[in-house]
């Protein structure tokens, strides 16, 4: 069997849920689980609804309601008709019902828990994944649509919540009947815990629903479809000439994914990791174009591709007492660990040690809690800029060539040698474009890989 897995813009509107139904139906044969996310930009308006409603302002909460409400009937109009538009047409009044109700409890109560906000968010998938089947339906295919919330089991951790992954495989074993001939129809994102309260499996987190149904069902591959040809040499929006990377092992890309580069949403890999399920990103403007294969293997050898993340913070902690201080940095962790905050990049010296964690977190209590062992400064406006790729610093010119192209931009953090996938450098936000392009144009330009293939290691150097 396989997953057919798609985001957002690949479901924005009829056109495209036409392309989607398409590509499914090309697919009958291998047993296809279609994941879908909600459309467009479902997710942000339904987010800005719970605010508004949490806000008291059920004009702009109503106001929204219809635009979504729209969305989808219009949609529903242009992909059924008969019978089969009658049936998706009472079954989104129903869900558009229930919707209404619960923004006006909020409205009333003026305030939404992340156990609510889930409960909400939860209905971008519910509707996408309606309208979705009934187009199927209405081209003649056999077509089963599935409530992802029996089968995707939980933590109670609302917004972000992680599969108990037994609990999971087994459940989807058994409720999701991968058939060749037939399709199956579910929601991405959302989940449930054992008590049967809806959740969320955190922004993006559909192409994770993905990989967890494939993981249990042993899937022969899952694709990801998209609106970009695969996971690019770097962001096309940064780089004109960006080119589509053909094949990448697993951990380039939770790499890539981890840093920045939005193809995939960085927990994507691990259950696919753990079956050994190829993952294909694919383009649904684009179903010819082959797409990026992540995989186990690869033989690619140097770099890969690049990605960057802004909004970066850098914290700093200067001991004197370091010096043969033993447990510095590990107190220094779980001082992150207490805040749940995640730690990047780690440069140490003898008597500091400086961590990036993103920057639009509350970093006010974490900072008053380091500061018991040092002093702490903080530098906000910072981007990391990462080099994925394989067996990097094995060679010597490999790094040469990087800093030479970097030679007019700061470089404020490097760290390079945990792996050998991965060269991060912390640069200002303001640069990180600039630092981007530099490093395109020394590694992935035509004349560049020239330079690049002759500077490769030898064939035995892993
Ligand atoms: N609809 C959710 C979001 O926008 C999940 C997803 O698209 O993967 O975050
Ligand atoms: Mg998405």
């Amino acid at each position: 069997m396989i997953v057919i897995k798609f985001g957002g813009s690949s479901v924005r509107d009829a056109h495209w849920i036409g392309q989607v139904v398409d590509i499914a139906s090309d697919r009958l044969a291998q047993a296809p689980v279609l994941v879908s996310s909600a459309m467009g930009k479902t997710t942000d308006r339904l987010l800005g609804i719970a605010a508004s409603a949490a806000a008291g302002d059920r004009a702009h909460a109503e106001n929204e309601i219809s635009g979504l409400e729209l969305l989808h009937t219009e949609a529903a109009e242009q992909l059924a008709s008969g019978r089969e538009h009658e049936r998706v047409a009472a079954r989104l009044e129903t869900l558009f019902g229930e919707l209404r109700s619960l923004v006006n409890g909020l409205v009333l109560i003026k305030e939404c828990t992340p156990r609510t906000q889930d409960a909400i968010l939860a209905f971008g998938e519910l509707l996408s994944t309606t309208v979705i089947a009934a187009a199927a339906r209405e081209r003649g295919i056999d077509c089963r649509l599935l409530d992802s919330r029996d089968f995707i089991r939980t933590d109670e951790n609302f917004t972000a919540a992680v599969p108990d992954f037994a609990a999971t495989d087994d459940l989807v074993r058994r409720l999701v009947p991968a058939e060749s001939g037939k399709l199956l129809v579910v929601q991405g994102f959302i989940a449930a815990t054992e008590k049967g309260v809806t959740t969320t499996l955190g922004r993006g987190g559909s192409d994770w629903s993905a990989t967890i149904i494939g993981g249990a069902l042993g899937a022969d591959e899952v694709q990801i479809w998209t609106d970009v040809d695969g996971i690019m040499t770097a962001d096309p929006r940064i780089i004109d000439g960006a080119m589509t990377v053909p094949a990448i092992s697993y951990e380039e890309a939770a790499e890539l994914a981890y840093f920045g580069a939005k193809v995939v949403h960085p927990s994507t890999i691990q259950p696919a990791i753990r079956r050994r399920i190829p993952v294909w990103v694919k383009n649904t403007g684009n179903p010819v174009s082959p797409g990026t294969r992540i995989s186990e293997l690869s033989d690619r050898k140097g770099l890969a591709a690049l990605a960057s993340k802004k909004g970066i913070t850098i914290i700093t902690v200067a001991s004197s007492r370091m010096l043969h201080a033993h447990g510095f940095m590990s107190r220094i962790f779980s001082v992150f660990a207490e805040h749940r905050i995640s730690v990047d990049l780690v440069t140490t010296s003898e008597v500091t040690i400086s961590t990036t964690v993103e920057g639009r977190l509350d970093l006010g209590p974490v900072i008053q809690d380091l500061e018991q062992y040092g002093s702490v400064s903080v530098e906000s406006g910072k981007a990391i800029v990462s080099l994925v790729g394989r067996s990097l610093w094995r060679t010597g010119s490999f790094t040469a060539r990087v800093f030479s192209a970097l030679s007019s931009i700061s470089v404020r953090m490097i760290s390079l040698g945990s792996s050998d996938i991965n060269l991060s450098l912390v640069v200002n936000e303001g640069d990180a474009d600039l630092a981007v392009r530099a490093l395109h144009d020394e590694f992935f330009s035509a004349s560049a890989s020239v330079a690049a293939a002759s500077a490769l290691p030898p064939k035995d150097a892993t």
